[in-house]
Formats: structure tokens, sequence, C-alpha cells
């Protein structure tokens, strides 16, 4: 970043002066902005992932005890309503015996009542469950 290389400079050229107290300044000056330049990546992901999970939302519907994402037409899940209400975290249930599935984080279990195991509905952009 050519403001780091410019302050560098102008605090080699104090320190070279014996002017230490403004050389220690361009140095303090250096660390706020490599702190501040590390908020802005932190906010940038924060606001990235924000995005991702207001994306998600949109799909997402509340049925049979578990979340699905519903998608042009298509329908994939099911996924753990308390992973994605707590950490939200899309969390793919595993088929544990008929109907009932298990949540390989949190290991709750629901029954997904009448839910049939998708055959053709699934989307492609999905994995199979
Ligand atoms: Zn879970």
């Amino acid at each position: 970043m050519a403001i780091f290389d410019e302050l560098k400079t102008v605090g080699k050229v104090l320190q070279d002066a014996g002017k230490i107290e403004q050389y220690q300044q361009i140095l303090d000056a250096q660390a706020k902005m490599l702190e501040m330049q590390k908020k802005i990546y932190d906010l940038e992901e924060e606001i990235r992932s924000l995005n991702d999970r207001l994306k998600i939302k949109d799909d997402l519907c509340f049925e049979n005890n578990a979340y699905w994402i519903k998608k042009a037409g298509m329908k994939d899940g099911p996924f753990c309503s308390g992973c994605w209400d707590s950490e939200h975290k899309l969390m793919r249930l595993h088929t544990v015996n008929m109907g009932l599935v298990r949540c390989p984080k949190c290991k709750s279990s629901m029954n997904l009542g009448e839910y049939q195991e998708p055959r053709t509905r699934i989307a492609p952009w999905a994995n199979r469950l």
C-alpha cells in the first residue's frame, strides 16, 4: 500500500534527523492504520456473511419440523432448525430411520412426520440426502 511506503520514507527521514518523537508518531500512525485495515477486513467479512445468510433466508421455509430450501421450483433439505435459528448454520439432517432424522452438529433428533425422501424433486445444485 502506497501510504505505508510513504510513511516509512517519512519515518526514515525523521529517524535519520534524530527527530525521535516525530518518528514515534509515524510508527504509531502506521500501527493505527494496520489496526483500521484489519477492522475494515473484518467488517467486509461480516457483510459478506450477512449477505450470504440473507440469500439463504429468502429461500428457506419451515415445514415438517425442519427447514427446507425452495428455489426455482425445487426443494432441498431437510436442514436443522435449531442450528439455523441459533447459529445461522445450515446443517443437513441425516436420516436415522423412516421419518426420523438427526443433526450431525447439535445431535437433535426430529420426526419429519409425513416427509418422504425426495426422488425427483431434488435440486441439481443440492447434494442427495
Ligand atoms: Zn443442529
